[in-house]
């Protein structure tokens, strides 16, 4: 008898749970959606190919590795250009498991153009640069940063979205997936980075969450830069 009645009390409290996780779920894309300042950025849906359910809390939050130094790299760059935009490329890996991980930040060269309301690298320049990491270290550029200085813009803007459409379609379709990190300096002079993720065929992108640093060293591919002697 005493069996039954706990395996009953067992089976209510499982009920609550899950009805407390459905509202988180309901409150969480609630957060997401709230406010015009987010409208253009998505939820996870389940669907999306390929996205290890490890690297996920729900459905919603997607996760992305960076070393420590080169978020420092986007925070030291941002403020040094305070009040105009300025940017640079993501190099890194994605693991068998589909983890993706940021191995190396760049900084655009000087010969890039920053302005108060827009960023864009040298291609050149950018191109010396990337052929020189894939040659010689192997990982492969997957994405961009820039800064929204003091915009308050903490996602990327309808124009941001408008060149990932024309920058898909000249991309090679095995290509499915950008990040693109927005760096911005909030009223407190702190640099807030959020990543976002791309994916071909889906116009806006996904928030994605900085996923807690387990690997506290500093990137070892962080130096290679200075050596190639474009950017930084
Ligand atoms: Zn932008």
């Amino acid at each position: 008898m005493k069996k039954r009645r706990q395996k009953k009390a067992n089976k209510r409290l499982r009920r609550q749970l899950n009805r407390a996780l459905r509202e988180i779920d309901t409150l969480k894309a609630r957060l997401y959606s709230a406010g015009s300042d987010t409208s253009c950025v998505q939820t996870l849906p389940s669907e999306v190919p390929s996205t290890d359910k490890r690297y996920r809390i729900g459905q919603n939050d997607l996760f992305l590795f960076a070393y420590p130094s080169e978020l420092r790299k986007i925070e030291q760059e941002t403020l040094r250009c305070d009040g105009i935009e300025t940017g640079g490329l993501l190099f890194g890996h994605i693991t068998r498991t589909d983890m993706i991980c940021v191995d190396l930040v760049t900084v655009a060269s000087t010969k890039a153009k920053r302005e108060v309301t827009m960023f864009e690298g040298d291609p050149h320049d950018d191109k010396i640069l990337s052929n020189s990491i894939i040659d010689g270290y192997g990982i492969e550029p997957f994405g961009s940063w820039h800064s929204h200085h003091r915009f308050g813009l903490e996602h990327p803007s309808a124009g941001d979205i408008a060149t990932m459409r024309s920058h898909f379609a000249q991309l090679p379709d095995a290509i499915r997936r950008f990040v693109m990190i927005i760096a911005t300096i909030n009223v407190s002079n702190q640099v807030v980075i959020n990543p976002y993720l791309f994916i071909r065929g889906i116009a806006d992108p996904f928030k994605m969450q900085w996923l807690p640093p387990e690997r506290v060293k500093d990137s070892p591919f962080s130096n290679i830069v200075n050596k190639i002697g474009v950017g930084s």
